[in-house]
């Protein structure tokens, strides 16, 4: 397969590794937002959030989870992002399921998003649509 992870994944593209266990593994983003940037996926590949099953996603979440510790131990941070691009509207390049850890720093300037307010009954409106009943 021509995914550049899968490709990670079978050691054929060098990466700076930071965990791998038999179903995840976490590695340094080659463009870091930030030093410690880390990206984490699954073994197994799956385009995006909806294709994977719930235990690779489980397992995935673990090794966040472990890399998260890892950032606020040794970096000397006190926050960071979890963040994943899920499609390509929503900025996915790479088309196989991963979770950027991004340790933050005061004044870094990275803004994820900027948020708007619901006019009457547009809330009530989207609900309506998307409840999961
Ligand atoms: P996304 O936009 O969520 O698909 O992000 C893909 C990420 O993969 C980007 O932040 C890239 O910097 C990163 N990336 C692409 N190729 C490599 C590579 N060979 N090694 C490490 N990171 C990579
Ligand atoms: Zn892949």
């Amino acid at each position: 397969m021509d995914c550049i992870f899968c490709k990670i994944i079978r050691g054929e593209i060098p990466v700076y590794k930071v965990y791998e266990d038999d179903d995840s593994v976490a590695f340094l983003d080659a463009n870091p937002v930030n030093p410690g940037h880390t990206l984490v996926l699954p073994k197994k590949h799956f385009a995006n959030f909806e294709e994977a099953p719930e235990d690779a996603l489980l397992a995935t979440m673990k090794t966040v989870k472990k890399v998260g510790r890892s950032l606020k131990d040794n970096l000397g941070i006190l926050g960071y992002n979890v963040y994943e691009n899920n499609d390509p509207i929503a900025g996915q390049v790479v088309h196989h399921l991963h979770f950027h850890v991004i340790p933050r720093q005061v004044g870094d300037g990275l803004k994820l998003w900027h948020q708007g307010k619901y006019n009457h009954g547009e809330g009530q409106a989207i609900l309506n649509k998307i409840k999961i009943n």
